[in-house]
């Protein structure tokens, strides 16, 4: 009876496994993209119609953030679903291919590690920033195939590819480099279109990292004309940048739909950070400050997840979630555990998008840059914020004032020291940055002459 009983249950979870297949699992990110330069936040002046369906077919995160304000390091966290600090990846590696101690330290554990460990295809199709010596490469990091740079940026016509080798060098595939003839955005689409087409019979997990709307501002004459509507130069090819990678987004989503996975895929999109307004014009409104600051501006981004077979269509989720909750969402709909032998820091978001856990998944948010500040904290809806160095903090209300208008004035109460002391736990288990940024002895030198 006792054998009986087990070979039933065996049966049951066969049964169980067959009727919902692992899904497989899409992450879009986009390079500096404002928080208000998306129809699904409101915008007017870019179309985003790809974007605004994935929106509106899943969730929309209004609380989404990324681990850090700028590039590599927030990539380095939902590569790993750790605060990045953790490891010393607290900025952006200089573009060093030969230099095997700048990038995602080979400790880590990826996502790609365990989508593949979990007999998932996986593929990263754009933007790397995880450190450009051998060690470093996506197909050492779990990553079966790849397309596209391991700087931090490059040039997108195939005709100017004048200035630094970072933003020059050929594309790859795999191993070998390759000769880009398309604008890079739509060539970044279609890959990841043609992954998704050779992979539709098998799950798969595909990581889809566009460089744009990061600079350099470079769009095709035909998309730039499309938005003549826009007085501002800056923001009109900033705009067609990201009217492109819609188009982009719209062809994979398109080819999700032709292989018939689209109810079986879940896809994730994201910025890598706020918009650095001065430089393209971007917008973060109703948000205060920029890509690099820990003002919601600099952190806070368009974020939704989109799964037409298993999450409710056209809501909003309200909890604080981060970059780093893909990880642990995406491993766990595969069926492999995480690692037990280092903290994680992200969480399982499903049983709190289908409702059945009560909560928030976060009861509290950190970030912090340089080894040291800015710093910011968020629990509930209190948030704190350290600018500068040595200089007092600030606290806001977020329910009441999402801008960081006016700083709340309490700065010794209680709730204050609360977050402190919070943060500060959460800061001695951080290891201090194994890098500077590239910037940084140039930034130097201009304090410098300015004093
Ligand atoms: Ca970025």
């Amino acid at each position: 009876m006792r054998a009986m009983a087990i070979g039933l249950a065996a049966a049951g979870l066969a049964v169980a496994a067959a009727a919902a297949p692992r899904p497989n699992v899409v992450v879009i990110v986009a390079d500096d993209l404002g928080y208000a330069d998306v129809g699904f936040h409101g915008c007017r002046d870019i179309p985003t119609p790809h974007l605004d369906r994935l929106a509106a077919s899943g969730t929309r995160f209004t609380s989404g953030y990324v681990s850090h304000s700028f590039c590599s390091p927030t990539r380095a966290g939902l590569m790993t679903g750790r605060y990045q600090q953790r490891f010393g990846h607290e900025t952006n590696p200089a573009f060093l291919p030969n230099d095997t101690s700048v990038g995602l330290p080979a400790g880590e554990i990826t996502i790609a590690d365990l989508m593949t460990k979990a007999g998932y295809a996986t593929g990263f199709v754009g933007k790397w920033h995880l450190g450009a010596a051998a060690p470093f490469h996506p197909l050492d990091r779990g990553f079966q195939e790849m397309y596209g740079f391991l700087g931090g940026g490059h040039q997108y016509l195939p005709e100017l590819l004048t200035g630094t080798a970072e933003y020059t060098v050929p594309l790859m595939r795999n191993r070998e480099t390759v000769k880009e003839t398309e604008y890079l955005t739509t060539a970044f689409g279609r890959e990841a279109a043609a992954f998704v087409g050779r992979h539709k019979g098998h799950p798969f997990f595909l990581y889809l990292a566009f460089n744009a709307p990061h600079t350099p501002l470079q769009a095709p004459e035909a998309a730039i004309a499309k938005l003549a509507g826009i007085a501002d130069e800056k923001r009109r090819v900033y705009g067609a940048m990201i009217a492109v990678m819609d188009d982009a987004i719209g062809r994979v989503l398109g080819a999700l739909r032709e292989a018939g996975v689209e109810n079986n895929t879940l896809v994730f999109f994201l910025s890598d950070n706020g918009g650095p307004t001065s430089v393209t014009h971007c917008r973060n409104d109703p948000l205060k400050g920029a890509k690099g600051q820990t003002y919601e501006g600099g952190i806070r981004v368009p974020f939704l997840a989109s799964w037409p077979g298993r999450l409710p269509a056209g809501v909003t989720y309200d909890r604080p979630v981060v970059s780093l909750d893909i990880l642990p969402t995406a491993v766990a709909l595969a069926g492999v555990e995480l690692p037990k032998d280092r903290p994680i820091d992200g969480v399982n978001l499903m049983p709190f998008l289908l409702g059945e856990a009560k909560g928030a998944p976060h009861e509290v948010l950190f970030w912090r840059q340089n080894g040291n500040a800015p710093w910011a904290v968020r629990s509930g809806d209190d948030k704190l914020v350290m600018v500068q160095n040595g200089t007092a903090v600030e606290h806001y209300d977020l329910a009441k004032d999402i801008g960081e208008a006016a700083p709340l004035g309490d700065t010794a109460g209680g709730r204050v020291k609360a977050l402190v002391a919070k943060f500060e736990a959460w800061n001695a288990q951080l290891i201090a940055p194994k890098w500077q940024s590239p910037g940084s002895g140039k930034k130097k030198a201009a304090e410098g002459k300015r004093k």
